[in-house]
């Protein structure tokens, strides 16, 4: 399609890892979603070219000195991308923000209620920064406004199964005899031979919090006499309290294993001090505020009636409207956004660019369904369209049928993955995709069905009085040997009952989430899946070299890169610049191992061999069969050398899985496995969930996709609601049986999606 130049993005031309030569208009003002199979070349376009071009453009209207703070991006390869506009990415990368940062601040929301409580607060400071514990005038003293404070762990300081001669007291540095030991075994307070676990509760304090009195230690050059200290009291004082920024890294990870994290004693988690936490608005202070959850923080509002505050009052209400509409009205402002889930920090974010009021900006969005209930996906439309309808540019990549109908425009990537994929195979609305012989056409003309036949259990898994978080005293039994789906709306408690209450009591169960794997710039799908090893053997027997030579951690790597294909340059305040090694092209080795070949490729070339091709390529019986694995995930199109670093969360969480195939009577955590799939995808996902459940093993399954919940031999369902609205089981059977309830939220949207209706607006 083409439209008037100035009316449209245009990019000619652009060749970014998978594409080839794409050249496509996309409309201003309008929502375009991007659809196609997962590593078709969807980011590739969006991300990676766009994105990436537009930041570029922006950075270069920058001054020199400004130039030197931000990250610098290196051209995409396209031979022209044109009528750009100022972009605003928002994507499910970590909120971040430290440990100072809140839902609250995130938002700025907690700038207004601060406004509120200096101005109509009793007895008012009258000062705005007063009540911020990120400031000294505003933070509690004893935790610096963090709301926590790290003390000595009395558990992990001693081995109470042993006495104090038998070396009870764990810490480096107090063995049996040494001077700190003496503190404690010549003070004349314990029986040298008493095992801890037998002391009464009075000797037990004393040693770790006791006081008074002088102990005289022996030393080679003679004795000393010290003041007695309980232990915990001397490790937190020496240690903890100290400022540890000297110490080396090892000492550090040492000491840290003694440590835990506690709310602190001073302002019980409330980060502000006394003075902050006397001012009152209607008997609640400002900690009290941000606590409650903000559907309830809305109706505190409205009952402040002074009308000198109405201005503020109002802008606090849109601002947390705001929040609430989205489906986020269960988190509560002093919220760490650390603690948020990738979908919950990007609808966040999203938020405050709602607030904006900048226009003809073009926002990106990567996945913004993810973690959304179908309940909840109008209200993600809504905020979409708007963005739109404020005069922005919005492209969004999307999977979810609901999202993609709401496009003005829908651009599918195609035909298949990588080097399968990387054209444009239709462009138009979302009527004719339904009708388009492109496989985000077929999925979308898919039909529905609940299967017919369950599963018989093998056994049961209970959780018992579950409470964390929302979770209202919870009894959950989990059927082993079948596929069980948790469902409920976001913020309802499935996560707090199985990764906190589920896993804390079955530890041994597999918990397959999309977080990073620690992973190195070197680490591939080849090293993570152990199949650097055999390949290396290979190549030393064909080549009579040492196998050492063929790993990019060797003397065989690229001298310039050392191995990395890219040069990595580290700049204070900020992400390391990247950019291409030259010497090697980025291929990782030096030029002499590059000339030994197996079979006629290179180290070099087989790491950029697709899992697909490798299949073919490597017929040797254990090769083949990890290979197999990747491509049974449905990563046939991932290169083995690509870096893991710049895999998706989705293909994260499927390569975490392509190591467990083989596994029998596990548990297994899948916490949402269609992030990144494309509904064509959805089936081997199913097959692959099905094979494990065939293999002996037991799934559970966190899931809003109605596919998987219908596939699924049982479904334990949360809710009602979000928050403190939710935390119950509202219906637990199998997805028929879920068919006919008449209250579950789940339920209700099988049965639409059994009748083919649209999602409500
Ligand atoms: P999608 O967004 O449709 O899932 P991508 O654009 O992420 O697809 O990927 C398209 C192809 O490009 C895939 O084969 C993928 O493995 C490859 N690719 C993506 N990112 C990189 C990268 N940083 N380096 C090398 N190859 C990449
Ligand atoms: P779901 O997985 O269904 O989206 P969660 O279990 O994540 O729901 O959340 C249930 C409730 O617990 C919500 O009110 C949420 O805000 C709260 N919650 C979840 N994680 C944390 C946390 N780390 N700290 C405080 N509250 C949390
Ligand atoms: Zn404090
Ligand atoms: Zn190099």
């Amino acid at each position: 399609m083409s439209f008037a130049s100035a009316d449209a993005i245009r990019v000619l031309g652009a060749r970014e890892h998978n594409l080839r030569n794409v050249s496509l208009d996309i409309p201003k003002n309008k929502i375009t979603v991007f659809t196609g199979v997962s590593g078709s070349g969807k980011s590739s376009i969006v991300f990676d070219t766009i994105a990436i071009e537009s930041q570029r453009q922006l950075y270069a209207t920058f001054p020199a000195f400004v130039l030197n703070f931000l990250p610098r991006y290196e051209r995409p390869h396209a031979e022209a991308i044109e009528n750009l506009t100022a972009p605003v990415i928002i994507d499910q990368k970590a909120v971040g923000g430290g440990p100072r940062s809140t839902v609250g601040t995130m938002t700025d929301i907690y700038a207004l209620i601060r406004a509120l409580f200096a101005r109509f607060g009793s007895p008012s400071t009258g000062l705005v920064h007063d009540y911020s514990f990120n400031t000294p005038q505003g933070m509690c003293p004893d935790c610096d406004g963090l709301g926590m404070v790290v003390t000595a762990d009395p558990e992990k300081l001693v081995d109470r199964t042993k006495s104090l001669n038998e070396g009870a007291i764990l810490l480096p540095g107090y063995g049996v005899g040494s001077g700190d030991w003496q503190l404690y075994g010549n003070s004349g307070r314990f029986d040298l031979d008493k095992k801890l676990a037998d002391y009464t509760d009075a000797e037990r304090h004393d040693l770790l919090h006791g006081s008074g009195g002088k102990v005289d230690l022996t030393f080679n050059k003679g004795t000393w006499k010290a003041d007695y200290e309980g232990l915990a009291d001397k490790f937190t004082r020496s240690r903890v309290k100290r400022d540890t920024s000297g110490l080396s890294e090892k000492t550090r990870e040492q000491i840290s294993k003694f440590l835990t994290d506690g709310v602190c004693p001073g302002c019980h988690g409330a980060r502000l001090n006394s003075k902050a936490l006397a001012t009152e608005i209607d008997g609640r202070t400002i900690a009290e505020w941000t606590a409650l959850q903000i559907t309830d923080l809305l109706e505190v509002l409205g009952t402040v009636t002074d009308p000198a505050a109405y201005g503020l009052i109002e802008a606090t209400r849109v601002a947390l409207g705001r929040v609430a509409d989205i489906g986020l009205g269960y988190l509560s402002l002093d919220r760490p956004t650390s603690t948020l889930s990738g979908g919950e920090g990007q609808r966040l974010k999203m938020i405050k660019h709602l607030g904006s009021t900048l226009v003809g900006m073009t926002y990106i969005f990567d996945e913004p369904s993810v973690g959304l209930h179908p309940r909840d996906v109008g209200r993600l439309n809504r905020m979409l369209e708007a963005l739109r309808d404020k005069g922005n540019t919005v492209l969004v990549v999307e999977h979810d049928p609901d999202v993609i109908q709401i496009a003005d425009h829908i651009v599918d990537v195609g035909p298949r993955a990588g080097v399968h994929g990387g054209e444009i195979v239709f462009e138009g609305t979302f009527e004719e995709l339904r009708a388009a012989d492109t496989l985000t056409g077929r999925g979308l003309r898919r039909t529905f069905a609940v299967k017919e036949n369950f599963r018989r259990p093998t056994g049961e898994l209970t959780v018992v009085g579950a409470t964390a978080h929302n979770l209202k005293n919870v009894t959950a039994t989990i059927p082993t040997g079948v596929l069980t789906a948790i469902t409920g709306v976001a913020g309802s408690g499935k996560s707090s009952l199985i990764r906190d209450e589920f896993m804390r009591r079955y530890p041994e169960s597999v918990f397959v989430d999309q977080s990073a794997i620690a992973a190195s710039s070197r680490s591939t799908p080849a090293t993570y899946l152990g199949l650097m090893d055999p390949i290396r053997k290979l190549f030393a027997k064909a080549t009579g070299q040492a196998a050492g030579l063929f790993s990019f951690n060797s003397d065989g790597a690229c001298k310039e890169c050392g191995g990395r294909g890219v040069i990595i340059t580290e700049v204070a305040y900020m992400d390391p610049v990247t950019t291409h090694c030259e010497s090697c092209d980025g291929r990782r080795f030096s030029e002499d191992v590059l000339a030994l070949t197996l079979r006629g490729k290179s180290i070099a070339d087989v790491l950029e061999l697709s899992a697909e091709d490798a299949v073919g390529f490597f017929t040797e019986k254990a090769l083949n069969a990890k290979l197999h694995t990747m491509n049974e995930v449905g990563l046939n199109y991932l290169s083995l050398g690509q870096a893991m670093s710049t895999l998706s969360g989705g293909e994260r969480q499927r390569i975490k899985l392509a190591t467990q195939l083989q596994n029998t009577g596990t548990v297994y955590v899948l916490d949402e496995p269609t992030t990144g799939l494309h509904m064509s995808d959805v089936d081997t996902l199913l097959g692959l969930m099905d094979g494990l459940v065939e293999r002996g093993n037991t799934v559970i399954v966190i899931e809003h996709n109605l596919d998987v919940v219908a596939h699924a031999d049982w479904v334990i369902d949360l809710g009602p609601d979000g928050g403190k609205n939710g935390g119950e089981i509202t219906c637990t059977g199998t997805p028929a049986e879920l068919l006919e309830h008449p209250e579950s939220l789940t339920g209700e949207y099988l049965r639409r999606y059994r009748s083919g209706a649209p999602a409500p607006a």
